[in-house]
């Protein structure tokens, strides 16, 4: 149906629009030209240069891409409101694909990605085997998701992998600015070994911030086992998938017994106004909100939320 796998699905509130961009990658790159100066657009690409690539994983690297003379004031601000993405092209072939930088930009025309690398996959082992000094196009912002302050009270991350990154980005977002927002943040994050978890310059921000607003952001990690022995400085790490017990736990739904689940049979949803955002590899997303829609469209909620009796206007697949 697509031209090509897709192996961490992005696609938000802006969900058509996304998809429909992704779907056009290489038309897009052909006709986008490069603008000679700092300022950013999705219209038109912008030159960075790698000032940072550090291995994190196996397969995994963070790069820092600086852009020269950036004014942030100059701006359009509301174009940076989370959660926004980029597109980098790869110049070699003139493809571009999506991420996510995960504090947005900051004065100095920086922005942080963590950037996983598919054995066949193009753009990101062009992005991983790129040089510090070496130059680098994207284009953007572009919005995966529009976050609107007070209108949740409660908003629940459910990601895998380098599915992290737009949470990454949305909670630097409220917890720079000293977590004033009324929404309560939860973040249920696993990998499938230690190893393969964020790097600690990921994790550390986010147990720093459920370290100091425990009572706005509530952070969970899990790996499927433990099969390398990483050391992993977080407050709890749990082993095993994400759940239906694990949510409901985890949300304070009711505490969870198997003996329980014998006689309730009524899904409990959280009484709060809660919205769910999921993302990650698409079994982790069908198995926690089912499949998207034709072309990437939401399509009907089901999996663990959808047993939870949670709808459309509750959960975002990204
Ligand atoms: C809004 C958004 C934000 C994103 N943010 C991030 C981010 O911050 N970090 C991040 O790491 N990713 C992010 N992604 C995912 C990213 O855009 C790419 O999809 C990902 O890096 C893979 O792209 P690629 O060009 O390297 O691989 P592709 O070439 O697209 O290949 C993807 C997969 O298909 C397989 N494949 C490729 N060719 C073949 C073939 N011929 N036969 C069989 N299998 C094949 C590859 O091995 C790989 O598993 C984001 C996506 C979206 C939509």
């Amino acid at each position: 149906m697509f031209s090509r796998p897709r192996v961490v699905s992005f696609v938000g509130v802006v969900g058509t629009g996304a998809a429909a961009a992704y779907l056009f990658w290489p038309d897009k790159t052909r006709h986008a030209p490069t603008v000679d100066d700092a300022s950013l657009s999705p219209s038109h690409f912008t030159r960075a240069t790698l000032t940072e690539s550090r291995q994190s994983g196996t397969n995994t690297k963070l790069l820092v891409l600086t852009v020269p003379g950036f004014e942030k004031s100059k701006q359009n601000a509301s174009q940076m409101a989370p959660i926004w993405s980029v597109y980098i092209k790869d110049d070699d072939i003139q493809v571009e694909r999506p991420y996510t930088p995960l504090e947005g930009i900051d004065e100095q025309g920086r922005m942080h990605f963590w950037i996983k690398k598919y054995p066949k996959g193009e753009v990101a082992r062009w992005l991983h085997s790129k040089e510090v000094g070496d130059q680098v196009e994207f284009r953007g912002p572009l919005s995966t998701w529009a976050w609107k302050e007070d209108t949740w009270d409660e908003i629940v991350m459910i990601s895998g992998g380098t599915g992290i990154t737009p949470f990454c980005q949305l909670l630097h977002s409220s917890f720079s600015r000293g977590g004033d927002s009324k929404t309560r943040f939860t973040l249920l994050h696993s990998s499938p070994t230690p190893s393969e978890l964020p790097p600690p310059e990921i994790l550390g921000t986010l147990s720093a911030y459920a370290k100091a607003h425990p009572e706005k952001f509530a952070l969970h990690l899990f790996v499927d086992s433990r099969d390398d022995d990483r050391p992993v400085d977080v407050p709890s790490l749990e082993v095993g998938r994400i759940q239906k017990p694990t949510i409901e736990r985890c949300l304070g739904l009711k505490p969870y017994s198997p003996w329980r689940n014998l006689f309730v049979q009524a899904p409990q949803k959280a009484p709060r106004k809660t919205l769910f955002l999921v993302c990650g590899p698409e079994p982790m997303i069908n198995a926690i909100a089912g499949p998207y829609g034709r072309n990437f469209s939401q399509g009907p909620i089901g999996g663990i939320l959808g047993e939870l009796g949670y709808t459309s206007n509750e959960v975002r697949k990204l």
